[in-house]
Order: C-alpha cells, then sequence, then structure tokens
C-alpha cells in the first residue's frame, strides 16, 4: 500500500492543536480577592476580564430602579428578560452597563449587596447571565479569564484552568473593610456578617451557584499577598496552555 511521504509535516498532537479561546476561571466565595486578582492576570497575559458577579449586581440594580419585588421569584423571572447587560471585558478598563447606563458604582452599593443573591437564585436569570458569559468568552481574540461562584461547575466546565480561591471569612471582612475604608469595629463586623450571610445564601440551596469543580486546583489565599496569587495562578496558566508572553515581565 502506498503511502504519502509525510516526513518533513510537523507532527501536531491533537491536544496541541488549536483549540478556541483560552479560558482561565476563578470561582469561590465573596471577598477573596477574585476581581482584583484575576483582572491583574488577564491584564499581564494579554486575555479578556470578566467579573460574572456584576452582572448579577447589574441586572439586581435594574431590577430594584424599576420596583420589582427582588423576594418575588416570579417578578424577577418576568422582568429579568427586559434590561439590556453589556460588560466590557478590556482588562485595561472593564466596563459594565444597562440600557446602555454605566452602572460600576451603583452596583457596589449595600442595597444591591443585599439583594443581589436572591436575585441570583432564580433560573431565568441565571440561564441569561451564563449565555452572556459564554459570548464574551467566544468574543474574546485570544481568551478570557472570567472570575465568578460557577464558572467552572456550570458555565465553562470544559475550562483551561479552574482555580478555586479561599480565605477565612474573617480575612476576607478584613480585606472587603480595608477595600471599603471602614476601620471601625462595629463596621468591620457588619461586613463580616454580610459575608458569612452571603456564603450562606450562595451555597446553602439547590440553585446556589458557589460550588467547587472537582477538577478546580484550590488557592487558600488568606497567607498570600494579591501578588503572590497572581504569580501562582500565571504559573498554573503556563503549565496548562500556551497564552501570550507575560507582559510585566517585558523588558
Ligand atoms: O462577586 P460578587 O460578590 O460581586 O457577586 C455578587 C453576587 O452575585 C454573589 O453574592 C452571588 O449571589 C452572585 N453571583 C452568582 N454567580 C456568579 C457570580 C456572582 O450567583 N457566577
Amino acid at each position: 500500500m502506498e503511502t504519502a511521504d509525510r516526513s518533513d509535516a510537523p507532527a501536531i498532537a491533537d491536544d496541541l492543536a488549536p483549540a478556541g479561546p483560552v479560558v482561565v476561571v476563578l470561582d469561590g466565595p465573596a471577598g477573596t480577592g477574585k476581581s482584583t486578582v484575576s483582572r491583574e492576570i488577564a491584564a499581564r497575559l494579554g486575555l479578556s476580564f470578566l467579573d460574572t458577579g456584576a452582572m448579577y449586581r447589574a441586572m439586581t440594580y435594574w431590577l430594584l430602579e424599576n420596583g420589582v419585588d427582588v423576594e418575588d421569584a416570579d417578578a424577577v423571572a418576568v422582568a429579568s428578560g427586559k434590561p439590556v447587560v453589556r460588560s466590557g471585558t478590556d482588562a485595561a478598563g472593564p466596563t459594565i452597563t444597562v440600557d446602555g447606563v454605566d452602572v460600576s458604582g451603583p452596583i457596589r452599593g449595600p442595597e444591591v449587596t443585599a439583594a443581589v443573591s436572591a436575585v441570583s437564585a432564580v433560573p431565568e436569570v441565571r440561564t441569561r447571565m451564563v449565555e452572556l458569559q459564554r459570548g464574551s468568552a467566544a468574543a474574546a481574540p485570544v481568551g478570557i479569564v472570567a472570575e465568578g461562584r460557577d464558572l467552572g461547575t456550570v458555565v465553562f466546565p470544559r475550562a483551561d484552568l479552574k482555580v478555586y480561591l479561599t480565605a477565612s471569612a474573617e480575612i476576607r471582612a478584613t480585606r472587603r473593610a480595608a477595600q471599603l475604608g471602614v476601620t471601625d469595629a462595629a463596621g468591620i463586623t457588619a461586613i463580616l456578617l454580610d459575608i458569612e450571610r452571603r456564603d450562606a445564601a450562595d451555597s446553602g440551596r439547590a440553585t446556589s451557584p458557589l460550588a467547587k469543580a472537582a477538577d478546580a486546583v484550590e488557592v487558600d489565599t488568606g497567607e498570600m499577598t494579591p501578588e503572590q496569587v497572581v504569580d501562582r495562578i500565571i504559573a498554573l496558566v503556563h503549565g496548562r496552555v500556551a497564552v501570550p508572553v507575560d507582559r510585566s515581565r517585558r523588558s
């Protein structure tokens, strides 16, 4: 039997053949530093960045603004089809808009933070957000670093790298307080209680999103600086996929 002479053709192993965009996901509870760390990793690797919590917050903000009872799951399900939530995924300047209006400030307010877990437990909301999140990844020129709660388990089950960040509730509360400029003991305690409430709400029910994927690498950030977390995850990325040059290390 005659075979073509392929000796000069480079051998490309199937698992090295170019696939779709690189997808790196970071999941974990509130206050583990997911946003800061993910954005820095994306910037350094030349990838897009997606904060999925901001999307659920944007939806919640719109519902509150439009007088929808966020504790009424049916009302939320019906109304959630109306707002147009868009995420700008440039790691150098991510944006979040609802119906074309920048909501990056108001979505961090206490009203939204108090209501977002109830809104994000509504299946219709999740279906819509997951579709948008997959669309952002598909549109990313090189790849994306996305952070949230259910990205490794539900949204991107075939991600190139899945990381699950943890830290004790006390450490997370202290970090959040520092970010918000809160220094008094009562303020820090209120933040801790809010974090514990959201941990429970985001992981306590069948429809709750927070879960560690079986194939995720767990990183306990409790004793680490954000820079150390970034370096560790970038090393993990390099171990899995070929991505553009680490920009922060260019001379
Ligand atoms: O990450 P962040 O604290 O901004 O997320 C706000 C809320 O959005 C979470 O408490 C959770 O209820 C919801 N969320 C979610 N699924 C995600 C990301 C966030 O349900 N992938």
